[in-house]
């Protein structure tokens, strides 16, 4: 994209406003950036014009992010940053189960409820420790896909009456851990995914002489929506099909093990925005659940898994980033389809577990991060050919000058032609380097003016969208889309994304988003809007002499483990947070990686690098090529670089620090 065209003759034209321009506050910004559609209770814009966080809504404390950032740079915490708040994880925790209970209460269900967490959604060790923590009230359990993270579960789970639910492949280990892990007190239930799993966990048990809690995963037909339709159906991975259902049943009671089987499981996916794929899974699964009973399991607890979404968006659709329903809609179905059918069936209701993950960990963390260049769109008149111009160019600015809300369409078509022509005229040896670089600028201001003709339309036509984006200016972020919101790029997740203050002022840029990374895909172009998704954002223009800070919200769940060291940037700088009487406290910090930490993963050996370098600039002074002096600058450079943050340091402050 070209930067600042050069200057023309003609003076810049004025930027048209609407007739009914009002004064910008903090409320405009608020609906700009749809706050309250995907941040309420927890965040809002304050009237100094920056986000605020409540992070515990029932108290009064109110957390201003921007001056929080500012505290947390004066401790030395070198931005990107992730910030943990605790008292939105334990909000989250109580909201979920208030919901089942009062849907409990709602509908006088004769049964109890007994969530987990899904350790996968978000294995930090203090995320754990204090979902179990501020779960404990409720006997908030755990739910792990995998031996490692049944390890996690055991060492945070001491004083936890919470059920520890074991999904995933399952070697002999994992199983032998899970049965001796009853011996500690803990209630440890084994599903099985799998048809072959039921002779492992058998001979174990029988080897150690431990009754399994069993559970079965059921493979259902109803599927799911969306890009994790493939969790359920069918084709799934997981899941017994009603044939090995039946098939496990009898095997089950051929060695009198049908008291051991417990639990139903079943999980059709994530995100799932719809009610009725929900709904349609539940039905299905109630319906095994009393067949199971009927065929003489003994039963007791139904797991309905995962799936239950946020509104990233704010927009209350099934879109894929929002949802249709609420937490309070989502408890009463599933509370009532399973009661239906259990009265129907005449059966003791089932205690319902349920493992939500995205909706517990999702709100509590947010990533800001700071803007280290631009590359702003300038609007300015084109300066008219000179008589004796190649035609093409005379043809560019006709087109230029004709642009109106009436032809935009019909005139980008002609521009996209005369400029290809002009690259056709220079292959040629027609077009001098000159002439064509005139061509590319009336171009561009061709595209300026008919982005704000756009504007004035009811309906883009898809192909001038792609007008809009390519006019969006670039803000340079520091931060890695790889890192820190790898969903971004890999299934097109939205989270909403926002400046942090300054939004009592008007944002006049549309900007897309490049990371650090020398990677094309390394750009967020695609942000939430009520409306299906927007291109470009609105950013105020930046300063030189102040920071400008944009916040990524509602990350917290899925984000931390996927993320990868594209370019080798690390693990961001984390804090955790909890609000106290006279405002927050910060509970710990973790260090982002360092470049040699870093490094280490990928094998190379940083004292080596040292060496290797140091000999090459010995090697230099030996042949008089460099100084003293120039060797050990380079070598303070290297050496220092390789202790730091991987992320850009702010210019000012020793490079030392993160
Ligand atoms: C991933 C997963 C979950 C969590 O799903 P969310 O949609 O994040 O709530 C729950 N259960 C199982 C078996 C999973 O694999």
């Amino acid at each position: 994209m070209p930067t600042d065209p050069a200057p023309t003759g003609r003076p810049p034209e004025p930027v048209s406003l609407p007739d009914d321009v009002v004064e910008w506050t903090a409320d405009s910004s608020e609906e700009l950036y749809q706050v309250s559609g995907w941040g309420a209770p927890y965040f809002s814009v304050n009237d100094a014009g920056r986000v605020e966080v409540r992070a515990n809504p029932n108290g009064d404390s109110r957390i201003d992010l921007f001056e929080l950032t500012e505290d947390l740079r004066a401790r030395g915490l070198q931005l990107p940053l992730l910030i943990h708040f605790s008292d939105i994880l334990a909000h989250r925790i109580r909201r979920i189960n208030e919901s089942f209970l009062r849907a409990i209460q709602e509908c006088e269900y004769d049964g109890d409820y007994r969530g987990v967490y899904p350790v996968k959604v978000n294995q930090q060790r203090h995320i754990v420790e204090e979902v179990v923590r501020f779960g404990a009230p409720w006997g908030f359990g755990l739910e792990v896909g995998s031996k490692p993270e049944l390890l996690i579960a055991l060492a945070s789970m001491r004083d936890s009456a919470g059920l520890i639910i074991c999904n995933g492949y399952k070697d002999r280990s994992y199983i032998e851990t899970a049965l001796v892990a009853q011996r500690l007190g803990r209630t440890v239930v084994i599903v099985l995914e799998r048809m072959e799993e039921f002779e492992l966990v058998y001979a174990g048990s029988q080897r150690l002489d431990i009754k399994p809690m069993l559970g079965v995963r059921a493979k259902l037909t109803s599927k799911g929506m969306g890009r994790w339709a493939e969790s359920a159906g069918d084709r799934a991975k997981f899941g017994l099909t009603t044939a090995e259902l039946v098939q496990l049943v009898d095997k089950l009671e051929a060695r009198d093990l049908r008291s051991c089987l417990r639990l139903l499981h079943f999980h059709i996916g994530s995100q799932i925005s719809s009610i009725i794929p929900i709904k349609n899974a539940l039905q299905e699964a109630t319906q095994i659940y009393v067949e199971l009973v009927e065929m003489g399991c003994a039963m007791g607890y139904l797991d309905v898994g995962g799936g239950l979404a946020i509104d990233y968006d704010g927009s209350k659709t099934d879109f894929h980033a929002s949802r249709n329903y609420t937490l309070g809609e989502y408890a009463v179905d599933v509370v009532s389809t399973i009661q239906a059918a259990c009265l129907k069936a005449e059966l003791s209701m089932p205690t319902i577990v349920s493992e939500s993950g995205r909706a517990v960990v999702a709100h509590q963390s947010v990533l800001v991060f700071d803007v280290v260049g631009t590359q702003r769109v300038q609007y300015r008149a084109a300066a008219k050919p000179d008589e004796g111009a190649h035609p093409v160019l005379h043809q560019l600015f006709e087109t230029y000058e004709g642009i109106s809300p009436k032809n935009v369409q019909e005139f980008w078509h002609d521009a996209c032609q005369a400029k290809s022509e002009s690259e056709s005229l220079f292959r040629f040896g027609y077009l001098t380097l000159r002439e064509r670089a005139h061509a590319e600028r009336l171009y561009y201001h061709c595209c300026c003016r008919i982005h704000e003709a756009v504007k004035m339309l009811k309906f883009v036509p898809e192909e001038l969208q792609e007008v809009e984006k390519r006019m969006g200016s670039i803000y340079y972020c520091n931060f890695s889309v790889f890192q820190s919101a790898p969903d971004t790029w890999a299934i097109d997740q939205l989270f909403p994304l926002m400046p942090i203050h300054r939004l009592d002022e008007q944002p006049t840029v549309d900007a897309t988003l490049a990371d650090l990374t020398c990677d094309s895909d390394g750009v967020i172009d695609k942000f939430i809007d009520v409306e299906d998704v927007k291109r470009t954002l609105k950013v105020h223009p930046v300063t030189d002499d102040e920071p400008y800070y944009l916040g990524m919200f509602l990350n917290g769940a899925y984000q931390e483990i996927l993320g990868d060291l594209h370019n080798l940037f690390g693990d961001t700088n984390a804090v955790h947070i909890s609000t106290a009487d006279y405002g927050y406290r910060v509970n710990h910090v973790i260090k982002g990686d360092s470049m040699s930490e870093v490094l280490r993963y990928v094998a190379h050996d940083p004292e080596r690098m040292i060496e290797s370098v140091r000999e090459q600039a010995e090697d230099a002074y030996s042949k008089g090529r460099m100084s003293l002096d120039e060797m050990r600058r380079l070598m303070e450079n290297y050496e220092s670089a390789l202790e730091a943050y991987t992320y850009l340091a702010p210019a000012s402050e020793p490079d030392s620090e993160r």
